[in-house]
């Protein structure tokens, strides 16, 4: 079991990203049994769920003419436009049935102003906004963050960063996660990632650990 220090965000495991859902994500879905299985090793889980007002910002079909996967400026930036994915009460937005838990402390739901996305669980995409998980994860004692889920190169990627920025020593589970990969995307995510000190495990990097301390 992983030290008191240790916390593992689970990043956005709901249908809408897995094969068939609003928003698929490849092999998304091959993410759920890994996950289940490292999860048992820490104490100390948070689960993140997208989870936004059907007028959201983030939505291609919230403004004429646009498409899917288009990228439009907004007020705090750019920000590429999405299917309708993860609305708030819908089955696309639950948590994954196959996700086991249990034991998860927090769920943290982000993405729900309607005029800003938020891929990170820590700072949503004004990046002034937070969503209280650095204060949540302080005021509990965590010093190292583990990250899984989905995508890698989105709301994971920008998580780790917020995670590095706030302090924390942070490390993603490369096969935990699955990427959307747009244009380059996931590449450019692990560049980012490793460039501020983001470590990259595998979860038998974990379970091998663990077994010989
Ligand atoms: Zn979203």
């Amino acid at each position: 079991m992983k030290p008191v220090e240790d916390v593992l965000i689970v990043v956005d495991v709901q249908p809408d990203f897995m094969p068939g859902g609003a928003l698929a994500v490849a092999r998304g879905d091959e993410v759920v049994p890994v996950i289940n299985r490292i999860a048992a090793g820490f104490s100390h889980v948070v689960l993140t769920q997208d989870w936004h007002p059907r007028s959201h910002v983030s939505f291609a079909a919230n403004h004429a003419g646009r498409q899917p996967f288009e990228t439009m400026t907004l007020p705090y930036g750019e920000q590429v436009l999405w299917p309708v994915h993860c609305v708030q009460d819908t089955e696309g937005a639950a948590l994954h049935r196959d996700l086991h838990v249990p034991h998860a402390r927090m769920v943290v739901r982000k993405g729900h102003h309607e005029h800003v996305d938020s891929y990170s669980a820590f700072l949503e995409a004004d990046r002034t906004t937070p969503t209280g998980l650095t204060g949540y994860l302080r005021d509990t004692g965590v010093r190292r963050v583990w990250l899984a889920g989905l995508a890698t190169d989105y709301c994971v990627a920008w998580s780790a960063l917020d995670a590095r920025a706030a302090g924390f020593e942070t490390i993603v589970i490369e096969d935990a996660c699955r990427a959307i990969d747009l244009d380059g995307s996931l590449a450019r995510a692990w560049r980012d990632m490793l460039g501020a000190g983001v470590r990259r495990v595998t979860s038998n990097d974990i379970e091998t650990r663990e077994t010989t301390t």
